[in-house]
């Protein structure tokens, strides 16, 4: 478990408006309020909090989203009242609280009830904060991350398929990729497990065949050396795709594994912008473009705020691969999505209301 002065550490480092004295009260009503309750892993129930809480650092929030993430089960689950929260924690966090706890109360409702559709909308409408959303899918990650201690396999497959139909789409739509990518795998290994261990085998064995490295070594050799002819200094990573986006596309085009050959990405992180343009160049001017592959979120961002150039070239080797290029800001937006802009709130103070403006709607 996070120690007490490990999470306040954790804030300090990138929060210099750190209200600490408000982060120790809430460790402590928290854990008292939690008393011995218990999880489904024999945990005490207060490690579930304390880890949305330590979710909610690595994504930079304030003082007052890692304070709501301490306290998102106590009115739901305990006798602490949203009063008290009021009164010992004001009104931003009582108002954050709160709207967790509504999503909570509609998510335990039966399921004919709560239709897919309302729940969207409650999310929605709960978002004018869109605090409120980033504490529930920290709190579904670490449940989802503790999925595997639930006995019943219908009641874990019923929440698989909920973070799938809803929460993964709405970490999509704010633009939290780093989340929704480990909630999708989560939840394809509860739903699919075959299908997601015989990708995992594929992809062991062609990582333990020396050939398979090589050629991707050899190709990041050769785009490495292609953009430092052109100039442009690049960060370059190959990382191999995750087995659910390898499911999606066997089952969208229809391919068996053994014939997925672009298994690898490769990402350039560059400076600017025009470098991202004279990446593009180099890549293209040098490999074909395979058709239907390209775009250009930079030019058109994603209503999420994504920016990348993808291609798809026919590379090195031969090889098909798939290219992505960004900035590093873009990079962070990318991973982070609305909390990497709550980091420039943080800097710029003008904050919330930025955030009120996101595009929210169907
Ligand atoms: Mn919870």
């Amino acid at each position: 478990m996070i120690r007490q002065y490990e999470l306040v550490d954790r804030v300090k480092a990138y929060d210099s408006g750190v209200n600490e004295d408000a982060l120790n009260r809430a460790y402590v009503f928290s854990m008292m309020a939690h008393g011995s309750q218990k999880r489904a892993s024999g945990d005490p129930y207060f490690s579930h909090p304390l880890e949305v809480a330590g979710i909610l650092t690595e994504l930079k929030l304030d003082s007052d989203t890692i304070v709501t993430g301490l306290l998102h089960d106590t009115v739901e689950d305990t006798v602490a009242t949203i009063d008290e929260i009021q009164e010992q924690f004001g009104d931003s966090v009582a108002h954050l609280v709160d709207g967790v706890t509504k999503l909570s109360k509609f998510e335990l409702q039966s399921a004919d009830k709560r239709q897919v559709e309302n729940f969207r909308k409650l999310l929605m409408a709960t978002s004018r904060d869109i605090r409120v959303l980033l504490v529930k899918l920290a709190d579904r990650l670490h449940n989802m991350r503790t999925l595997h201690f639930i006995k019943g396999a219908d009641k874990r497959a019923r929440i698989a398929r909920e973070t799938m139909e809803i929460y993964t789409p709405l970490a999509e739509r704010i633009g939290m990729h780093g989340i929704k990518d480990e909630l999708e795998d989560l939840s394809f290994a509860e739903l699919y497990p075959d299908a997601r261990s015989t990708i995992l085998a594929r992809l062991d064995f062609l990582r333990s065949e020396a050939v398979e490295n090589e050629v991707v070594d050899e190709i990041s050799a050769e785009l490495k050396e292609l953009l430092k002819e052109h100039s442009i200094p690049v960060q370059l990573s190959g990382r191999e795709k995750r087995p659910y986006s390898i499911w999606r596309k066997m089952q969208r085009q229809n391919v068996e594994f053994a014939q997925l050959s672009d298994i690898v990405a490769f990402r350039l992180v560059v400076d600017d912008i025009p470098q991202c343009y004279q990446a593009l160049g180099a890549i293209h001017g040098r490999y074909s473009c395979v058709p239907g592959r390209f775009k250009d979120y930079i030019s058109t961002p994603k209503r999420n705020g994504y920016q990348s150039i993808h291609t798809g070239v026919i590379g090195p080797k031969q090889r098909r691969i798939e290219v992505q290029i960004r900035t590093s800001e873009m990079h962070q937006v990318a991973e982070l999505g609305v909390a990497a802009h709550w980091q420039y709130k943080q800097e710029n103070t003008s904050g919330r209301r930025r955030f009120a403006g996101i595009s929210m709607g169907a």
